[in-house]
């Protein structure tokens, strides 16, 4: 069974959502870079104040911040039986710090479970989204500049993973239950 996994997809595709379905199926936790950042910024810390500028304007956080978060959550106790992976990586050079972080334990990503969605749904749901859990990011601007900083930044990661045969490509459309179905699907977790 893959216990390392990545959940791709673009903002609004659904992956914190799928990402704790699968999260309770497998028994191992999620770590998703953005609810660690918004829980940073809840206790206002130095790292939440750092973050807060960028996740304001929807840019991504500056790599050596994010990358010491994640080397530092993924090296908690239970994260040790495996993880799922939400939100990173998000660039093409977060790829490799994360390779560089498992290779340190001889370690390594399993499966990157890509979710695909029709462009013309995202905006939509994130909207939706911002009406329902209030999110700072959620307005439109800042929608259309994560979405742009999804195609310019996030994107080219899916080549990567699929040139490694890790990429796992699952229809975003669809009820949760769908959705989480053709991951356990994909994931063997079902036949
Ligand atoms: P999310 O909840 O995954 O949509 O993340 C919310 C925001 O947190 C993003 O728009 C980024 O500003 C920031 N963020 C989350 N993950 C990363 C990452 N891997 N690298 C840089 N910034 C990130």
């Amino acid at each position: 069974m893959k216990r390392r996994l990545v959940l791709l997809g673009p903002p609004g595709s659904g992956k914190g959502t799928q990402g704790e379905l699968l999260s309770a199926d497998l028994g191992i936790p999620t770590v998703s870079t953005g609810a660690l950042f918004r829980d940073q910024m809840a206790r206002g810390t130095a790292l939440g104040v750092e973050a807060q500028t960028y996740i304001a304007q929807g840019h991504l956080v500056p790599d050596r911040v994010t990358n010491a978060m994640v080397q530092s959550r993924l090296g908690s106790a239970d994260a040790v039986q495996g993880f799922i992976l939400d939100g990173y990586p998000r660039n093409v050079p977060q790829v490799g710090v994360l390779e560089e972080i498992l290779a340190t334990q001889g370690l390594a990503i399993e499966g990157a479970v890509s979710l695909e969605l029709p462009e013309d749904l995202i905006v939509g749901r994130l909207l939706k989204r911002a009406s329902i859990e209030g999110r700072a990011d959620d307005t439109e601007p800042v929608i259309r500049e994560r979405l742009a900083v999804y195609h310019r930044e996030t994107e080219p990661i899916i080549d990567v993973y699929r040139s490694r045969g890790l990429l796992l490509p699952v229809d975003g459309l669809g009820t949760v239950s769908e959705v989480a179905d053709r991951i356990r699907r994909v994931l063997e977790i079902v036949a």
